[in-house]
């Protein structure tokens, strides 16, 4: 565990989501073989390791040894993004836009467990970029990052006045002239497959 008092991404997350935190479960074999299990999956989703310690409970010695031989490789220890920018520029917030509405959707329907809703709903974010010929811009780390900023009300879906499209954006004060990046495209970036493809106006 690092002891650095910095603000960092980890400790905000922590605090934004500490009210749904569950109890420590009880050490139990079955519980420790879920706890792979999940580890093991978010792995393969390309989870980097600050996905993976704060949403198991296993050591981050444990981790890392799970992650070497999942992927064959150490862990990159870049730190993560801090920053909301990433998911409100043009591209990126419309890939951004799709996954929280997807996730939104399967939240609302099923009782999913959190993580499971993530999962499922990186799945169908990756199904839905790929059938449309266009390279996943959002990794899983950083759908978590969002789904961590949706939390923290620092990033909600908003409608957009002209197409009704729910949108990436800062929580704003009167939503009732937001024109989202599809329907008000930068000059440069004209009207891409993408709007189509992904089927958000
Ligand atoms: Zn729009």
């Amino acid at each position: 565990m690092t002891q650095s008092p910095a603000p960092t991404i980890a400790t905000t997350a922590t605090t934004a989501s500490a009210a749904p935190k569950a109890a420590p479960a009880p050490k139990s074999v079955l519980n420790e073989s879920r706890q792979i299990e999940r580890a093991v999956t978010l792995i393969k989703m390309g989870a980097r390791m600050q996905v993976l310690e704060s949403e198991t409970t296993l050591s981050y010695e444990r981790l890392i040894r799970l992650y070497k031989e999942i992927t064959g490789k150490s862990p990159s220890k870049g730190q993560l993004p801090f920053s909301t920018d990433w998911f409100l520029t043009w591209q990126e917030n419309i890939h951004s836009s799709l996954f929280l509405n997807i996730y939104e959707y399967l939240d609302k329907g099923a009782s999913l467990d959190a993580i499971d809703a993530l999962t499922k709903a990186y799945r169908l974010y990756l199904e839905q970029v790929q059938a449309g010929g266009i390279d996943p811009l959002l990794s899983f780390t950083r759908a978590w990052r969002l789904l961590k900023f949706v939390d923290a009300s620092m990033l909600e879906l908003t409608t957009c006045s002209k197409c009704k499209g729910r949108f990436v954006t800062e929580p704003y004060e009167n939503a009732k002239h937001f024109v989202c990046g599809m329907c008000n495209p930068p000059a440069r970036a004209g009207k891409s497959k993408l709007a189509g493809a992904i089927g958000l106006n």
